[in-house]
């Protein structure tokens, strides 16, 4: 039975590293009838916040990673730590260590002096004697031979030999448990088969074997996904990239976009670029994953995003920007709390057929969707361009022959149009460029004649101003 888990610790909001590792500890579980658990790893008690939880398990909704267990929450596991913490230190695997800051400082001063790699030098591993006014720390007894090796589903096989590895403090002197220890209880615990996360945790990795085989465990398959970097090979920055996955959504990318995106850096299948999640599911497996670090290409993503928008229907779109209306944190000209009955006065399946392939996000849609409903504020570089004098006369004369069109169907509408402008010598941008402004605000419109025929005759002349 396969069973993964995503960790994420809450100190800030749901990376977009933190949402693929996730996308693929989620498919493997879901590909493989498995179990998907999310774990909130919230040790870290100065920078953990419960508001970096709420927006975490709220990424995740948003992106409908579901998980069939947990939260769990560390925090409320430290009875379990220090019971397991117990037990070693009874069968022998860990032991209390009363060297105090002093003295360690000391120890890697003449590590150093010595040109050794300072570590710590197990001095109290076989000899632990108690001392007065001393709180010890418990630490692991690391093997001190052989190597600790695994075949990483990403990286191939990693070996470690132990004289590198240090013995791990496992419990603070306050008691606490700290952070690799916690990991390992709880992989176990949760008995936990595949474990997916950033390769910034391979280095913890063979700590966390040799204390799972100490308890008698054995380790799960460890898969360590190479980071996102910028499009410019760079490292991506909460302060100069948009990291958070929130911040897609509020860009107007579809979740099923982002995910497929995402799953698309460091997998793939084949030249496949668009594809839903069930189909990932579907093809995903842990070991061909391409253990280089990718590029997060914006321009792809919303060309992503755009075929998704293709893909969907105009009754699945419209549910898509009705709930996002809903959303506070969007900026209210796109998807303000009136949207919902603006889109209701619409004819709104002839404007979404109209402009849905225009646009490759929904922010962009729901402002094109909008002029309908309103035209945008001219600007008066446009006004000034193309609302001259002899524009306005051409308008007013165009109204005219609107108004007495006994038909309204398009055909009728560009056949009007056709013989006003050879009746009038004026070339179609003539005609079109002013009345595109006066009926939406703007001159980037889908084709004017589909404009007119959806805005109906009595919008059309009252926003000429005939
Ligand atoms: N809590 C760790 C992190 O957020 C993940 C640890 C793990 O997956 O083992 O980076």
């Amino acid at each position: 039975m396969v069973r993964t888990r995503f960790a994420p610790s809450p100190t800030g909001f749901l990376h977009i590293g933190g949402a693929r590792t996730a996308l693929f500890s989620w498919a493997y579980a879901k590909k493989n009838n498995g179990t998907f658990i999310l774990r909130v790893e919230d040790t870290d008690v100065e920078r953990s916040t419960q508001e970096s939880v709420d927006s975490i398990l709220h990424a995740m909704d948003w992106l409908g990673l579901d998980y069939a267990e947990g939260p769990y929450y560390q925090m409320q596991r430290m009875e379990r730590y220090k019971q397991v913490i117990q037990q070693m230190l009874v069968d022998g695997s860990a032991y209390y260590c009363y060297c105090s800051r002093e003295e360690l400082d000391t120890m890697r001063e003449e590590q150093r002096a010595r040109g050794d790699k300072p570590r710590y030098d197990r001095r109290c591993r076989d000899n632990s004697e108690p001392r007065a006014g001393v709180t010890p720390v418990v630490r692991f007894k690391n093997p001190i031979d052989g190597v600790v090796a695994w075949d990483d589903l990403v990286k191939g096989r990693i070996e470690i030999a132990n004289s590198e590895l240090d013995d791990l403090i496992i419990a603070r002197s306050d008691g606490t448990p700290t952070y690799n220890f916690c990991v390992v209880v709880d992989d176990l615990d949760m008995k936990i088969t595949h474990v997916t996360r950033g390769d910034d945790h391979v280095n913890n990795t063979p700590r966390q074997i040799n204390i799972l085989r100490a308890l008698g465990a054995t380790p799960p398959l460890y898969a360590h996904l190479p980071m996102i970097l910028r499009d410019d090979g760079q490292k991506m920055s909460k302060r100069r990239d948009p990291v958070s996955v929130m911040q897609y959504r509020d860009m107007g990318i579809l979740p099923e976009a982002l995910l497929n995106y995402l799953a698309r850096l460091c997998w793939g299948h084949g030249d496949d670029e668009v594809f839903s999640i069930e189909q990932f599911v579907e093809w995903f497996d842990l070991n061909n994953i391409s253990a280089s670090p990718a590029r997060f290409d914006m321009k792809k993503l919303f060309w992503v995003n755009a075929q998704h928008m293709k893909n969907l229907s105009n009754a699945q779109l419209l549910a898509v920007l009705d709930t996002a209306k809903w959303n506070p944190e969007l900026p209210e000209s796109t998807f303000g709390a009136a949207f919902g009955e603006r889109l209701a006065e619409l004819e709104i399946n002839a404007v979404l057929d109209l402009v849905k392939t225009r646009s490759d996000n929904l922010n962009a849609l729901a402002a094109e969707v909008a002029y309908f409903y309103q035209p945008r504020v001219v600007s008066p570089e446009d006004s000034a361009k193309h609302l001259t004098e002899e524009a306005k006369l051409i308008l007013n004369k165009f109204a005219n022959s609107l108004e007495s069109l006994p038909e309204w169907n398009l055909e009728a509408i560009k056949l009007a149009i056709k013989e006003f402008c050879s009746a009038q010598n004026v070339k179609m941008p003539q005609l079109g460029m002013p009345l595109r402004l006066k009926l939406c605000g703007t001159t980037q419109t889908p084709s004017f004649d589909a404009v007119i025929h959806i805005l109906g005759k009595n919008k059309v002349l009252a926003r000429i101003g005939a």
